[in-house]
């Protein structure tokens, strides 16, 4: 469509006219971003209620509270991380300064997915705005509450040569996906990223897929079994189980799975009351089309705890499946609901096998007290980033690049690598013009074995 080509032309322009590369204009624009969002501060929590069913302790502490602090961190950071990193000379080049411009990666897009709307739109937007980019951001259709609310956000604050959001489907995407981008920020399910990696191919556009799959965790008989049940409980069940890094099936010691499941029922109990298809804190499945796939999963192996179902309101019962084989029918793909398959192991190798015989997943979690155990299981099983002894809270550190490996993802972002992400390295060696040492020129006669003293 015309718009989107024009609107990408306007933006290079822009870009090119060296708009965006300024220290204070980046910082104007993070700045105005986070106010634009303070001031939108309850619609966008009530949004999020809408699409989601998100109470708005969840929508500020897994989305709106995520922005601010990103946004918070570049602000803090960005002098520094705009600054050309020296760096070492090698004695042949004697004598030059050599040193890396960040320098921005130009006209972008941000493609993000309806789980959380507003956090997986606005934490890459901060990134490139940071790294002096121009951006247009395609937001998912399932999530059109959230969408409308950012779509006003970008309008009011900023003109739609430096960023600009356009709303649709399928035609929009594979659109958008058609122009020439100069970088590509994805975030969303495998299968669709093979899709936009395929784009991004045409024209050798790098891009950044931050991808899903299935995360496990690995209960070992050391564990703190209390613990490891609330933590559990907490980062399976936020957002009803649609969250990329949510713990997705667990293995366990053979001999310890009814007291865990004991102990994970009471906190269920805890956080969602007996009745938690009426909980105000559990959120909803996003539509009817995942709702009667989550539905299919849980039909398909025997439920410990919950299991029931309310089509009208979306709801499904934070469920615990056990016994799990791995032919179960919920073992086949990523569950990306509130349902908990529970499988047994052996061995501690056997378990370490299970996770690396599969896809490299996004997540990987272990609850443990043997510290050899856990350090062994971090160093044989790859996977995008996790936590030892908790789930979920490793994205909250800024420090800690996010993102995952082989079809879980590609490249990572937060913080420091939001900007890394945004930018290009362009190396530089900056030569004096006082001094031209004559080794390198020929002709080379017998100046091998100075060069062997000089490269070794
Ligand atoms: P999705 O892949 O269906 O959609 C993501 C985005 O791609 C949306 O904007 C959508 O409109 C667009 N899209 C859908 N089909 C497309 C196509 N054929 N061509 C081009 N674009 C298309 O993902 P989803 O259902 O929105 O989200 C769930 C998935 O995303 C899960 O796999 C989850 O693990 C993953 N996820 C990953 C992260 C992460 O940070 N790594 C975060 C959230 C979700």
């Amino acid at each position: 469509m015309k718009i989107y080509s024009e609107t990408l032309d306007r933006q290079k322009a822009y870009f090119r006219r060296g708009e965006t590369l300024s220290y204070s204009f980046r910082i104007n624009a993070l700045r105005a971003l986070k106010n634009a969002l303070k001031a939108h501060e309850t619609e966008i929590l009530s949004a999020l209620d809408k699409d989601l069913g998100k109470s708005s302790f969840e929508g500020y502490a897994t989305e709106l509270g995520i922005v601010y602090e990103e946004i918070g961190y570049l602000e803090k950071h960005l002098k520094k991380l705009m600054k050309p990193t020296r760096v070492k000379t090698p004695i042949t080049q004697f004598y030059s300064r050599s040193y890396i411009i960040h320098e921005p990666m130009g006209s972008v897009l941000i493609m993000s997915p309806w789980n959380y709307p507003l956090q997986l739109t606005m934490v890459p937007l901060a990134g490139a705005i940071a790294g002096g980019n121009t951006a247009i951001v395609k937001p998912s259709r399932y999530s059109g509450a959230v969408s409308l609310v950012i779509k006003r956000i970008i309008e009011e604050t900023f003109q739609p040569e430096y960023i600009a959001l356009f709303e649709g489907g399928h035609e929009t995407n594979t659109a958008l996906l058609d122009l020439r981008w100069d970088f590509i920020f994805f975030t969303g399910s495998p299968a669709v990223g093979r899709i936009v990696h395929q784009a991004a191919n045409r024209y050798l556009t790098p891009c950044i897929l931050e991808l899903g799959g299935k995360s496990p965790v690995i209960i070992e008989e050391s564990a703190d079994i209390p613990l490891t049940a609330r933590r559990l409980t907490w980062g399976k069940f936020l957002n009803a189980g649609q969250t990329c890094v949510a713990p997705d099936y667990v293995l366990i010691k053979r001999g310890y799975a009814s007291a865990f499941i004991e102990a994970m029922k009471k906190e269920i109990v805890k956080a969602f009351t007996s009745d938690p298809l009426n909980a105000e804190d559990l959120p909803k499945i996003i539509n009817e089309k995942h709702f009667e796939r989550i539905r299919g999963l849980i039909s398909g192996s025997e439920a410990a705890h919950g299991g029931r179902c309310d089509v009208k309101h979306l709801r499904i019962e934070p469920t615990i499946l056990y016994p799990v084989k791995e032919t179960d029918s919920v073992m086949q793909e990523e569950i990306f609901g509130p349902v908990l398959p529970i499988l047994e192991y052996d061995s501690f190798e056997e378990a370490l096998d299970f996770v690396s015989s599969r896809e490299k997943p996004l997540a990987f979690y272990i609850f443990s007290k043997n510290r050899k155990h856990i350090e062994k299981a971090l160093a044989s099983v790859s996977f995008g980033g996790g936590c030892v002894n908790d789930t979920v809270v490793h994205l909250t550190d800024p420090e800690l690049p996010f993102g995952g490996v082989g079809n879980s993802g590609m490249g990572s972002y937060h913080g420091k690598r939001s900007f890394q992400a945004f930018t290009h390295d362009k190396s530089i060696m900056d030569k004096a013009l006082w001094l031209d040492i004559g080794v390198r020129y020929a002709p080379y006669r017998n100046k091998l074995k100075l060069l062997k003293m000089l490269m070794k």
